[in-house]
């Protein structure tokens, strides 16, 4: 039974799900890029290391969430990385969200070592983190699915088994793909309700109720018309997914056109300094190009 687990990368996802592994009792360690973010985890109790080898000592499970395949290439196989320390019998899970390519070459230098691996990236965002709402996509191994999987219930609501490693991380790519399009749509479908000149809280409560709602549309929405972009979900990482995103359909002979057009307004977006805020701050492209501000009445 798995008792022990460290968890690295303490960012918006990961610092969620450690908190949560600590409040179902884990023995937990665990390891940041940046230690300030370690220190609430000490005050909780669990321990902090130096670095991702020595994280790895010890325990039965290493749990990763880190912001993209170079991330996880520098923490899996660096120096003082997860492969330098990891032993014969520990189990690996790379909750990032990363190319299925990079899944399947972790998996095979996981094996080498006997260490089983399961891809397993998460939608939900730093709310669903934080309340173990999350929803879990897991590859790898069956039997090793079945064995972490009480592991994992403790972190989200859903938790989906696709098959074989690199499955789960193209399934992520996949949500990414429809979620890139759902945030384009309600940037282009809110800046021309502001020129047409419609009230944008009436908009919403359409939005809220008509046949194509959505929460992320509605949640977003909102956010928007109060010009509320604190990051859940930064557009930088959107950015991010929406380049590894653009691989797998090359890779694959797949069309994505729209997913292009996204792209490059999400490119504009960052160029003009929005990438840390959050995706949704795409439409700020968009309004600069159309010359308005979308914002409720009374927003300052
Ligand atoms: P984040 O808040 O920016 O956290 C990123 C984490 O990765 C931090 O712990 C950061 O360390 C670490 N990191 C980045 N580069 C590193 C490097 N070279 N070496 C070591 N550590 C490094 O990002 P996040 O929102 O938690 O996202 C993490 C992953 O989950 C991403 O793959 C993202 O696409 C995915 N995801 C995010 C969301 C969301 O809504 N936010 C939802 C689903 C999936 P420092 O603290 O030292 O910078």
């Amino acid at each position: 039974m798995i008792k022990t687990i460290s968890y690295l990368g303490l960012g918006t996802m990961g610092g969620g799900m450690a908190s949560n592994l600590l409040k179902a009792g884990y023995k937990l360690t665990v390891w940041n890029r940046n230690a300030e973010k370690c220190k609430p985890f000490a005050r909780k109790g669990a321990r902090v290391v130096e670095s991702p080898a020595d994280a790895v000592r010890d325990v039965d499970l290493v749990m990763y969430c880190l912001s993209n395949d170079q991330a996880v290439e520098e923490i899996v196989f660096g120096a003082k990385g997860i492969l330098s320390g990891i032993k014969e019998g520990q189990i690996a899970i790379d909750m990032s969200t990363v190319l299925p390519a990079t899944s399947l070459r972790e998996q095979a230098a996981y094996a080498k070592r006997g260490v089983d691996f399961l891809d397993a990236p998460v939608f939900g965002s730093k709310q669903e983190s934080a309340d173990a709402k999350l929803w879990i996509m897991a590859a790898g191994n069956k039997a090793v699915f079945e064995k972490v999987k009480p592991i994992l219930e403790h972190l989200g609501q859903t938790i989906h088994y696709f098959g074989k490693n690199g499955n789960a991380a193209a399934m992520k790519l996949v949500g990414n793909l429809i979620v890139a399009l759902e945030l384009e749509a309600l940037g282009e479908g809110l800046v021309l309700a502001q020129k047409a000149g419609l009230d944008l809280n009436t908009v919403m409560e359409v939005v809220k109720v008509a046949d194509f709602r959505s929460p992320l549309l509605v949640s977003n929405g909102q956010n928007i018309l109060k010009r509320n972009f604190s990051p859940s979900f930064a557009l930088k990482l959107m950015l991010k997914d929406a380049g590894l995103i653009e691989k797998l359909g090359e890779s694959l002979e797949s069309p994505i056109p729209a997913l292009r057009v996204v792209k490059e307004n999400l490119e504009s977006a960052v160029a003009l300094g929005f990438g840390k805020e959050n995706a949704s701050a795409l439409i700020k492209a968009l309004e600069k190009e159309a010359g308005v501000e979308v914002k409720a009445h009374g927003v300052d």
